[in-house]
């Protein structure tokens, strides 16, 4: 069989563990036997982020500024016990934070639909896309204890010398206070991704805040999405037969739980912090879930959204056996396919793509799955494969 050609180079990012594992043999497998596979290739492991400083991953990220699509293995974030177990130099941030803060973007999240791995809310018949707005609000907030008597006060300092101040409260006693922000150009660019991600996967999107209470902060949230709606997307939403809706974030929660699913949900950073993993074990498993950064500029990055499975990994060095789930890892190279053929005018290379993951779905409605799935299906009389079984049993139907 003649391989399918690739016009533009992907940027492959590597990464950590027993992700790492399944990548090889996901591209052994399942991609190099039929894909004339062009990638440029980043290291991301933790021992190359050492060797490099953590350049490596800077480089990964503006190599995706140039290819525009990327697709990135699961890597470790660095704690006190890395800092010994890789003798690194440094603990460096998180590579997801480096990458989004270069790329500047908002996080998708969808499960994969599967017969046999039911969601617990009965009414779901299609997936629910959470977009999360990853800047700002609690997550760079300050605070501090008050612990006697006195005035605590928001206070804005111009550079033009101009201050404004606010009382927000007479304490009497002790209590908290907290100060936070956020960015008209971060929200714009939030909104402006939401609405191109709808276009692309041809869904409705709905935006919840809470701005009959916070009038001014979310009420900034709702203003600039109507104003982008209005003034760049509404046009394309019509023509495309797609709506905008906005509510309370209280009524939104509420229909969504009485919705079909079929939507993308977009959410403040603290909503989808709190959301998405309420989403996504209502759906199964973090091992049956898309995850893609999409910026403003146009610029894709396909991940799983789980982490490096390290416990499995350690089985692994032992010389055990496991069952890793490979899913996310196979269908963050879907994507990154399907987008890069969509691209490139490249229909064959979409078209693989939409195989591989009938593929992966036939298998596992087929009673083949691993261990994570067995312990949740519906499917019964079902075959627990090891992690490259899996794959292979995978690559038979493929
Ligand atoms: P994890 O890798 O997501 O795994 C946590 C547990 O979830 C596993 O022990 C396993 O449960 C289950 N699990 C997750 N993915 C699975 C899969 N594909 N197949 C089967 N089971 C799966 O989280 P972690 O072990 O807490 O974190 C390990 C490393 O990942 C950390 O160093 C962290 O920094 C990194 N991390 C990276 C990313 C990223 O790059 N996007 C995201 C999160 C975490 P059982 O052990 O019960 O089988
Ligand atoms: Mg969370």
């Amino acid at each position: 069989m003649e391989k399918i050609k690739m016009n533009t180079p992907l940027v492959e990012m590597d990464g950590d563990e027993m992700t790492r594992i399944l990548w090889r043999m996901v591209k052994d497998e399942l991609l190099l036997p039929y894909v004339d596979l062009k990638t440029e290739y980043y290291d991301l492991g933790l021992k190359s982020r050492n060797e490099t400083g953590d350049q490596i991953t800077v480089d990964a990220a503006n190599a995706t500024k140039k290819y525009g699509v990327a697709v990135k293995c699961a890597t470790i974030t660095p704690n006190v016990a890395r800092m010994s177990e890789y003798d690194l130099k440094e603990m460096y941030k998180s590579p997801n934070g480096t990458i989004r803060a270069i790329l500047d973007g908002t996080v998708f999240r969808a499960p994969i639909v599967v017969k046999g791995i039911e969601p617990c809310v009965k009414n779901w018949k299609k997936p629910i896309t959470l977009a999360r707005h990853a800047y700002g609000d609690v997550y760079r907030n300050t605070e501090f204890y008050v612990d006697k008597p006195g005035d605590a006060y928001l206070v804005f300092k111009a550079d033009d010398g101009e201050e404004r101040s606010s009382r927000i409260q007479r304490f009497e006693g002790c209590g908290v206070v907290q100060g936070m922000h956020n960015l008209s150009d971060s929200i714009f660019s939030f909104a402006r991704s939401c609405f191109n991600y709808a276009l692309d996967t041809k869904q409705d999107v709905w935006f919840g805040s809470k701005d009959t209470i916070s009038k001014t902060y979310d009420g900034k949230f709702k203003e600039i999405f109507q104003q982008v709606y209005e003034n760049e997307f509404k046009e394309k939403m019509d023509a495309a037969g797609l709506v905008y809706f906005y509510s309370l974030i209280d009524d939104i929660v509420a229909r969504v739980m009485k919705s079909e699913g079929g939507f993308i949900w977009a959410c403040k950073n603290y909503d989808g912090d709190v959301m998405s993993d309420m989403v996504s074990s209502a759906f199964g498993s973090l091992a049956m879930m898309t995850s893609v950064l999409v910026s403003p500029n146009g610029y894709y990055e396909y991940e799983a959204a789980h982490g490096t499975v390290q416990r499995h990994y350690y089985r692994h060095l032992e010389g055990k056996e496991t069952s890793t789930n490979s899913i996310a890892t196979i269908f963050a190279w879907t994507g990154a396919l399907r987008k890069r053929g969509e691209l490139d005018g490249n229909t064959e290379l979409s078209a693989f793509a939409d195989r591989l993951e009938k593929a992966v779905v036939d298998t596992v409605e087929n009673g083949k799955m691993t261990k994570d799935l067995a312990l949740i299906t519906t499917l019964e009389n079902v075959q627990v494969l090891n992690s490259r079984d899996f794959i292979l049993a995978v690559k038979e139907n493929l």
